[in-house]
């Protein structure tokens, strides 16, 4: 029998994870996959305090954003933040949950578990276990949310290639508003090195797949000189922009990360929040297991929507003004209101 069973081993779960193992409570954490393979294209602002793993996960310092317009006109804010290698990073965060003793079950899928019981029994592939509290950090298509009955959030489709043998602009993420590409969504050129850069989209309505808008922009768009060099490490993956959940917190399981929608419905970011819902949700775990009592595991809903409420809520009615008037046109004139570089985004 655990005391904390972690569903997801992402940045919430791991640190969720190692806030509580940290405290001498046994923590297990089941992951679907065979090692932490989130995909991302790894944009990390140092507006927390994030303890890098190690110095060799940074693939580039951040210090500018350039956010281009639909008639590639641009404008430049200045930003302090790194681009990290996404697996490397989230595979340390992991590490320091297992040092302080936490246990990681590989290949291991949520299958169902009790709502309702606790202690709260949780079935997954190739076996079960028992966990005095749950903390579903399963992602933006949350197995666990799905079991206590939750609707699937809304979601921007992505895809990315690592592109090497090209130059982009030294320490900048640039970012390109373009409905023809990118409908609802962006498309991002964030550096790895001098001679390669992760290219990306997020999209949300389109008549072609985000691979294929992807191509388009690479080989057909007016920045094709720029980053036509060798395509590698594709990937696709999915952010919620529905906003934060109305309720995360259901008795002895919580919802934390992109599970309760904690990702920025315009940016799409949401490995800072995922911390931070992570060390809150660990903190707030530990006091009730202190005081045996599960009531107390609201105070992570109320802490969050005070952190999070107001920027995300702003955030989401932007989201609805793009959602309304989808097209180059509209973006060319509005987008200082709708994009967070710009001080208009904050009137
Ligand atoms: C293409 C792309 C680019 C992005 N770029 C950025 C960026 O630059 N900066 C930024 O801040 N954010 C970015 N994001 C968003 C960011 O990746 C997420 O907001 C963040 O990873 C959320 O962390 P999390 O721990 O909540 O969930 P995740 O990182 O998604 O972790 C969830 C974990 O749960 C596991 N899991 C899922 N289902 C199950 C199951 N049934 N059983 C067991 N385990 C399960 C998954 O394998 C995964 O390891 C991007 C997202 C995408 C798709």
């Amino acid at each position: 029998m655990y005391d904390v069973i972690v569903i997801g081993a992402g940045p919430a779960g791991s640190v969720t994870a190692r806030t509580v193992a940290l405290a001498g409570y046994d923590v297990l954490i089941i992951e679907k996959n065979e090692k932490c393979t989130s995909p991302c294209a790894g944009y990390i602002s140092k507006t927390i305090n994030i303890e890098m793993p190690d110095e060799s996960v940074i693939q580039s310092n951040i210090r500018k954003m350039r956010t281009y317009f639909p008639d590639l006109t641009y404008y430049d804010f200045a930003l302090n933040g790194f681009v990290v290698d996404r697996s490397l990073f989230d595979m340390g965060l992991l590490s320091k949950a297992i040092d302080e003793g936490a246990d990681i079950k590989w290949n291991s899928p949520l299958v169902d578990m009790g709502v309702g019981q606790n202690p709260c029994s949780v079935k997954f592939r190739n076996g079960n276990a028992g966990g005095r509290i749950i903390v579903g950090a399963d992602g933006v298509f949350s197995k666990t949310a799905l079991i206590i009955g939750l609707q699937q959030q809304r979601f921007a489709a992505c895809s990315q290639y690592h592109i090497m043998d090209i130059q982009p602009i030294p320490q900048t993420c640039e970012i390109f508003f373009n409905t023809d590409y990118a409908p609802g969504g962006y498309i991002w050129i964030y550096p790895t090195g001098k001679n390669s850069a992760k290219v990306g989209l997020g999209m949300i309505n389109s008549k072609k797949s985000p691979r294929e808008n992807l191509d388009a922009f690479i080989t057909g768009s007016q920045m094709a000189h720029r980053i036509s060099g060798k395509r590698t490490e594709y990937i696709t993956g999915a952010l919620p922009i529905g906003g934060l959940r109305e309720k995360f917190v259901f008795d002895n399981i919580l919802l934390a990360g992109d599970s309760a929608g904690m990702a920025d419905p315009i940016t799409g970011a949401g490995i800072n929040t995922a911390i931070l819902a992570g060390e809150l949700a660990g903190k707030t775990i530990i006091k009730a297991l202190e005081n045996d009592d599960i009531v107390e595991l609201q105070e992570f809903e109320t802490g969050i929507k005070k952190l999070l409420g107001r920027p995300l809520g702003r955030s989401l009615e932007k989201r609805k003004k793009i959602d309304d008037a989808c097209n180059n046109h509209f973006l060319q004139e509005h987008l200082p209101e709708l994009w967070v570089t710009f001080k208009q985004y904050w009137l």
